[in-house]
């Protein structure tokens, strides 16, 4: 088999790409160039989509049983390469190890959870005096981000073979190596040719081509709001499903009535999470007015103590930014804060002491903030966390709510029930309470901007189903 990032996994097997162009590797925590990865052109993604066409009648009627098989063996085979794809992460975009070991063991965890959810669920049942069947859609395109590449695509793969539909992956330009060792479980796992094949290549290349063949009938993907509008202009005339993961700026409510203690610190780590290169990144901290300065002594010390460098090294919680884009990007959001009357409350524009190259930045937060600046508003994908105070619950309320976004929030207060009702006043998708729980079992996706429809669970496995409805006399 294969390994290096120079060959495309089509139709059961490690093939020379058709498009010419290459893409510089750069580890971000040392600027090293690591070597190039081949990207994929028009025609790599029309091949691409033609073996999955071609097993699309066999494998939308294989039987449940069959494709659980499948997810059992790809869940064994991903975990099989758990260590290779942490140190995938680690060199690809700098997650800290911790982050890294734990998205590697999420992925593979994705195809067990896909089974569950299809084990126990009716792809036929009535419905009235009918017959409710959920069928298939097609062929599947999964397109996926930087910052979470083998949970990304595991977790679409999974629910595309839990319901039948052969895909085709385009996983982020950034992201090559991950993306091999992910198509090499799937060979290792044997399913049958065509079912799943993974493309490399640029979004407005490889992507749109995805994006705009007649035989695609499904597009899962998650990444930025901006590239979200683009596919879904793309996707209307051959009116293709859609689900969209896209940004966020999540709100972390503190109640007045919560210990700072732990809340403070769990709200810095919902805030910094993989680097601040989080879609449910806590990006906005809202605090009573009158705990302000008890909630900043908190921050002040809880990122003190937080230690940004070395991502492979197990004290480290912050790790470099993707590349110099994003760096710039931080950079960029930093002055702008200043610039909007924000104060710093630590951090601050430039890179950390010590730390002469790579992409790292300084954790930075800042008071003073309105929800209407930009650093409020606008997802920045880095470790820049405002803090906004509010006067009532209400008011808490309405800021969170204040926001293009609506994919994430936490709520922290020592009344479950009081924080259950500020939650299900929320317009995100998801709300933790006292912490960053996980339900791999439940729906995740977003309000608004945050995107359409739901990955995971049930609902996950539905956006890769039609309901059709077989009437009789
Ligand atoms: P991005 O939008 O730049 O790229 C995502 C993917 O889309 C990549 O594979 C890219 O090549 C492809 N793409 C780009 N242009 C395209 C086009 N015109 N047609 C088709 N495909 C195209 O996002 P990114 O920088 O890789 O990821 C970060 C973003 O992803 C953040 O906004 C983050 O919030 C979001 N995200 C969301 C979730 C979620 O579940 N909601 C999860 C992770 C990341």
């Amino acid at each position: 088999m294969p390994h290096t990032l120079d060959h495309f996994y089509i139709d059961g097997a490690f093939v020379e790409p058709h498009g010419r162009e290459r893409i510089e590797r750069i580890d971000p925590a040392t600027e090293i160039a690591m070597g190039s990865a081949a990207l994929g052109d028009a025609e790599d993604a029309r091949r691409a989509v033609a073996a999955a066409h071609r097993a699309l009648p066999g494998f939308s009627r294989t039987s449940t049983a069959e494709r659980i098989g499948m997810l059992e063996r790809l869940h064994d085979a991903v975990l099989a390469r758990t260590g290779e794809l942490r140190d995938a992460t680690i060199e690809e975009y700098g997650g800290p190890v911790s982050r890294a070991t734990w998205v590697s063991k999420f992925a593979a965890q994705t195809f067990l959870d896909a089974a569950s959810t299809v084990r126990d669920y009716a792809f036929e049942r009535p419905v009235g005096h009918s017959t409710l069947v959920m069928e298939a859609v097609g062929v599947a395109a999964l397109i996926t981000p930087w910052n979470s590449t083998a949970g990304s695509i595991c977790g679409k793969v999974a629910m595309a073979i839990a319901a039948g539909c052969p895909s085709v992956v385009k996983p982020s330009e950034l992201s090559p190596l991950q993306s091999l060792l992910v198509a090499q479980a799937v060979h290792e796992a044997g399913l049958p040719p065509g079912v799943v094949n993974f493309v490399n290549g640029r979004g407005d290349a490889v992507g749109s081509a995805l994006c705009t063949h007649p035989d695609v009938a499904k597009i899962s993907f998650t990444g930025s709001t901006a590239t979200g509008k683009a596919i879904a202009r793309m996707a209307i005339d051959t009116f293709k499903r859609l689900s969209l993961g896209l940004g966020g700026k999540s709100p972390t409510i503190v109640l007045d009535d919560a210990d700072l203690d732990t809340a403070v610190p769990a709200a810095l780590t919902a805030a910094f999470q993989n680097s601040g290169q989080a879609c449910i990144a806590g990006s906005r901290l809202l605090v009573p007015e009158h705990r302000l300065d008890a909630v900043l002594d908190r921050v002040r010390r809880g990122v003190a103590a937080l230690r940004v460098g070395d991502p492979s090294d197990p004290s480290t919680t912050i790790g470099p930014m993707v590349n110099a884009a994003q760096f710039e990007r931080v950079q960029r959001y930093i002055r702008r804060g200043i610039e909007e009357g924000a104060t710093v409350v630590t951090g601050g524009e430039g890179r950390p002491d010590g730390l002469p190259r790579g992409y790292f930045v300084r954790p930075t937060v800042f008071s003073q903030v309105t929800n209407d600046m930009a650093i409020a508003q606008e997802e920045i994908f880095g470790p820049v966390l405002c803090v906004l105070t509010y006067r009532d619950e209400d008011e808490a309320v309405r800021i969170a709510n204040d926001s293009l976004y609506g994919l994430h929030g936490y709520v922290f207060s020592s009344d479950l029930a009081r924080a259950q009702a500020v939650a299900r006043r929320m317009q995100v998708g998801r709300v933790a309470i006292n912490g960053m729980q996980h339900d791999p079992l439940a729906p995740f996706g977003g309000y608004k901007a945050s995107g359409w429809g739901r990955e995971y669970g049930v609902q996950g496995l539905e956006s890769f189903l039609e309901a059709k409805v077989v009437m009789t006399l």
